[in-house]
């Protein structure tokens, strides 16, 4: 399935962007997911750290005149991912809270379908 993501073109650092947006999560569409960063500038210092860490899903593009990132692709982001919010320095990327995502969990019976899956595998 990842292979058969459609390749969108190269980052400032020439790393292949690839649509991750079409692969749904649990079966979930991706878009109706609404979990991605979001910059806050007045805190951003602009270190990249957040744009160089993401280098699969390369969520972020880096604005060369500001030299600052840009949440370009948010549906790339993996679900519930909080890796850059980590390693910001100065506490600059926000996300939606564990409600939000726990609540999705519960909409879409996410918990019946890992049971499953431990089940087909005999792992239950
Ligand atoms: S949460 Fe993870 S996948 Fe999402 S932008 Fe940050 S590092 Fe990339
Ligand atoms: S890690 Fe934080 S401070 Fe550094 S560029 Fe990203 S948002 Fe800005």
């Amino acid at each position: 399935m990842n292979d058969e993501l459609p390749v969108i073109g190269k980052d400032a650092l020439g790393r292949v962007i690839k649509d991750w947006s079409f692969k749904p999560w649990w079966g979930v569409d991706r878009k109706e997911i609404e979990w991605y960063p979001k910059i806050n500038y007045d805190k951003c210092i602009g270190c990249g750290v957040c744009f160089i860490t993401c280098a699969n899903r390369i969520v972020f593009d880096w604005d060369e005149e500001k030299k600052k990132p840009v949440v370009a692709r948010p549906y790339n982001c993996v679900v519930a991912c909080t890796t850059c919010k980590t390693l910001c320095p100065v506490d600059a990327l926000e996300f939606p809270e564990k409600e939000y995502i726990q609540n999705i969990i519960k909409k879409h019976k996410i918990l019946v379908k890992a049971k499953e899956t431990l089940k087909n595998h005999n792992l239950i």
